[in-house]
């Protein structure tokens, strides 16, 4: 069957959708709030949690390739730092807000204290479409936030990392930038480097490899052979590329994928190692549709969501799973690639419905678990081998899913709830252990 074409485009579709008003802040909190009842914590210090230590906000002028200049606006959310210096993404997205940030930061926290981490909850970004900046404007841009921020961050107070739009390059011109200014070549002060500056290997592939082992660990804990288990993923970026090729070694048959142009569908399984990454080649899912592909039928990036299949992975963008389709999920298992797929509204009918839901904040850690490992491989300066880093991210992973799995067992709460359990947990202790100061 050749490659059919879909009537209405994945841009007309979602302005036909009525959309929930849920922030990304909205939902953090609304998560917070529930955990909240699962555990012993003080009200004040919850209080205190549902808030942002700081939110920086900065102007960014960049002068354009053809002389002119445009100003931009960026942030950098520190959300708490009990357990250790902030740490996470930052974003170049045209729809990055403060509240946003804000959210994500919490999650953060929560990732890191999952994770048992040495880190705190960070996130920022730069209202900015980066397909409308060429290379040299994206990398001006770059030294300029990264010198509007410069004294909040650093290897031991709040460390950046890769997020949507930004990649190793973007990260290798922040390291360069700050250590130029601070005099020393400081590599800890970002990590999701390339490896030549102090990267570590196996760092961009990591959250699409801890969202394949929490996949494998989930399905063999519910019954779910991989050699039997469909998957759709939504995203071909680093997080559902990798995804999608690791559980395709492993004996899944990934039957969809998609990009931002829309998604294929093959109930016979896609080859997903022939089809470029995002990084590798923006936009390749749907060439591939409309070059190559035999037997794919192409659908939209709302009816992957909606497949009859064992697993799905959303790994593009946030609140993609909302009150308005919660109940069209087939899937009986749900794995959160991205930050925030799933609204709070959603994630109740689902709870309702019986869909298990794997939490962004345990599924895609493996992100900030291998910048962890590049930042003491930058304090030691020594390298670690890819087999290392594989090695340490699977035992970290299986540990973490362990533990969150023994709290689903023992309160019989979601897979979410028992998450926030555990990190909220580490991180109200470690408030009471510090005391408020002064
Ligand atoms: N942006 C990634 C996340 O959301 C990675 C953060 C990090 O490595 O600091 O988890």
């Amino acid at each position: 069957m050749a490659s059919k074409q879909q009537s209405a485009s994945d841009e007309e579709q979602r302005s036909n959708e009525t959309t929930e008003p849920e922030t990304a802040l909205e939902t953090a909190r609304r998560q917070l709030e529930q955990a909240a009842t699962h555990v012993d914590v003080d009200g004040a210090a919850i209080e205190r949690l549902k808030h942002p230590a700081k939110v920086h906000e900065v102007t960014v002028p960049l002068e354009r390739d053809d002389g002119s200049v445009d100003v931009f606006t960026g942030y950098r959310a520190q959300h708490d730092s009990v357990r250790g210096p902030y740490k996470g993404g930052l974003r170049y997205h045209p729809e990055v807000t403060r509240d946003e940030c804000v959210g994500l930061s919490m999650w953060m926290t929560w990732k890191c204290a999952v994770m048992d981490l040495p880190f705190g909850g960070a996130k920022g970004g730069v209202v900015v479409d980066p397909k409308s900046l060429s290379d040299d404007e994206k990398e001006r841009l770059t030294r300029r936030f990264t010198q509007e921020i410069r004294d909040v961050i650093g290897p031991t107070k709040d460390i950046p990392a890769p997020d949507m739009g930004t990649d190793p390059d973007t990260m290798a011109w922040i390291m360069d930038a700050y250590s130029m200014q601070e005099g020393e070549t400081i590599p800890g002060v970002v990590t999701g480097k390339p490896p030549v500056v102090g990267g570590s290997y196996g760092r961009e592939e990591a959250p699409g490899r801890s969202v394949a082992i929490v996949t494998r660990e989930t399905c063999e804990y519910y019954d779910y052979p991989l050699s039997d288990t469909t998957v759709a993923v939504q995203g071909f970026g680093s997080v559902g590329a990798n995804a999608a090729r690791l559980l395709h070694e492993w004996g899944a048959t990934v039957v969809a994928v998609s990009d931002v142009n829309g998604a294929i569908y093959d109930p016979d399984g896609i080859d997903v190692t022939a089809i470029p990454s995002h990084d590798e080649e923006p936009e390749a899912v749907t060439a591939y549709a409309a070059e190559a592909a035999d037997d794919v039928t192409r659908i939209s990036n709302a009816d992957l969501l909606e497949l009859d299949v064992d697993v799905l992975v959303p790994a593009a963008i946030g609140n993609v799973i909302t009150a308005d389709n919660a109940d069209a999920i087939a899937a009986d298992i749900v794995v959160e690639g991205a930050n925030g797929p799933t609204t709070f509204a959603a994630d109740a009918i689902l709870e309702e419905r019986g869909v298990h839901v794997i939490p962004d904040i345990l599924a895609n850690a493996g992100g900030v678990t291998v910048s962890y490992f590049e930042w003491l491989q930058d304090i030691n300066r020594r390298k670690w081998s890819v087999e290392r880093v594989h090695d340490e991210l699977e035992s970290e992973m299986v540990r973490a899913w362990s533990e969150i799995r023994d709290e689903v067992e023992e309160r019989n709460v979601s897979w979410r709830d028992a998450s926030y359990v555990v990190a909220l947990s580490r991180v109200s202790d470690a408030h009471e252990a510090r005391g408020l100061w002064p």
